[in-house]
């Protein structure tokens, strides 16, 4: 039932409030007596989502706090800060409008992991709980001051000297009352664009990827702005426009903020997924830190265990030192602290991480075949990408070669998919990475 982040689905037929119901009854049964958090993005669907969430819920014995809509990294700080034992947000997150689904967080705001998932989908299919009696049904409760508080705690965490010109790109979602606000009172001039909410989305595309970011570009340079930034709908993500209207590599952004915090530090280790460049190794191993890769939507899980200093996969990014959630608007005002300290423009702090040629590509591939196809290829690269010197299988298979290029192949979680991707030490060598993978998945597709 759960994907790399929570369930999530199509409203009506995957995504049901007989679901919601049943998982609000679930996370009653998990948590025991207690209270939780429970949020929502702008979702055409997510009030009624939302009631019935709570309402299982309650009838479980589980006190509830409704913030209404709010941002999943708001959620998360408010579950803290509330000392509750869990929190919840009904979000699709950049899915399209027609979808909504949950994803939970534990007592300390960081979201739950795998163990923490299979217990919730035990609960649901398995061994329902059976509900409290009458006399210790739980009692819900709304709460005002969750967005205030967050953008305080915010304001008090980073540190914006200069009044910076800002396009901020909301995608008509949860963070479109939150980061706008946050912007001007860190004495930033805003432009705000896609930020009236509106749960059908009509701005654009919700994932911040750069090429649904095309009208943000534009506005960056049309205005002489700063800096752009854009959330999807929850605003768990972040995404950075420089002052010249281009896209900054999600990975460049973490290999900035990993390589800051390992400075700061003095060393610690920084986490990332399977899928990203190698400049982030080069930076924070010439900091004096040490990177531990992890599976996609699992960067979060290691942070107590390696007392990790930053954490970040394309478009999400952690600071440990202010939550362990994936926090989007946190990393805005991050974004702006960089600027201001190191008074320089965005693409000069940028172009100081190293840059090399990438390349990524979905190829289709029947759920069936996938295996087949994995292991087949998992032997021809071995063969094939002369002088392999580590292979990592933790998530796909990453061939890291001596100098610093790598392919990836894994197959999709949730699609027909198999998704190669190749970091090249040049521009050649990209091409021929690229090739050799493209023969293998059509060689082996073709045979399957
Ligand atoms: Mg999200």
């Amino acid at each position: 039932m759960f994907g790399t982040r929570g369930v999530r689905g199509p409203f009506g037929s995957k995504v049901t409030p007989e679901l919601a119901l049943k998982l609000g009854a679930a996370i009653a049964g998990y948590v025991g007596k207690g209270k939780i958090v429970v949020a929502r993005d702008p979702r055409t669907s997510g009030e009624i989502l939302s009631q019935a969430f709570i309402s299982g819920a309650l009838a479980g014995g589980l006190n509830v706090i409704d913030i209404g809509i709010a941002p999943s990294p708001c959620l998360a700080f408010t579950t803290r800060e509330l000392k509750a034992d869990g929190g919840v947000v009904i979000t699709a997150s950049h899915n399209p409008p027609t979808d909504n689904g949950f994803a939970f967080y534990s007592a300390d705001g960081m979201e739950f992991v795998d163990d923490q998932e299979l217990r919730i989908e035990g609960l649901v299919f398995d061994s329902p709980p059976k509900g409290a009696s009458w006399e210790s049904l739980g009692e819900a409760e709304g709460y005002d001051e969750a967005i205030p508080k967050y953008i305080e705690a915010i304001k008090e965490d980073v540190k914006v000297n200069e009044g910076f010109k800002v396009v901020i790109d909301c995608a008509n979602g949860a963070a479109s009352d939150v980061t706008p606000r946050l912007l001007e009172e860190l004495g930033c001039e805003v432009v705000p664009m896609n930020s009236k909410m509106d749960g059908s989305f009509p701005g654009r595309n919700p994932e911040p990827q750069p090429w649904n970011l095309k009208d943000l570009m534009r506005a960056v340079k049309e205005t002489g702005a700063d800096v752009g930034l854009a959330h999807d709908t929850d605003a768990d993500r972040i995404a950075a426009i420089d002052e010249n209207g281009n896209f900054v590599k999600h990975d460049a952004l973490i290999a900035l903020f990993a390589k800051m915090a390992v400075e700061g530090g003095r060393g610690g280790v920084v986490i990332t997924s399977i899928n990203t460049s190698v400049s982030i190794e080069e930076v924070v191993e010439r900091a004096g830190g040490r990177v531990l890769r992890t599976p996609l939507g699992d960067i979060h899980s290691e942070i107590p265990a390696q007392k990790a200093v930053f954490a970040g996969e394309p478009g999400k990014l952690i600071f440990p030192e202010f939550g362990p959630w994936m926090d989007g608007i946190y990393g805005a005002a991050k974004i702006l602290e960089v600027m201001s300290s190191e008074k320089k423009p965005l693409s000069e702090i940028i172009s100081e991480i190293p840059d090399y040629p990438m390349y990524q590509h979905d190829f289709y591939c029947p759920d069936e075949a996938k295996a087949g196809v994995m292991r087949k290829m998992r032997n021809y690269l071995i063969e094939r990408v002369a002088g392999p010197y580590e292979v990592l299988e933790i998530d796909g298979v990453r061939i890291n070669r001596k100098n610093g290029s790598w392919i990836l192949i894994r197959p999709s979680g949730t699609e027909p998919k198999i998704r190669v991707v190749v970091e090249g030490r040049t521009e050649d060598e990209m091409k021929t990475l690229r090739q050799i993978a493209a023969l293998g998945v059509k060689r082996f597709l073709n045979a399957a």
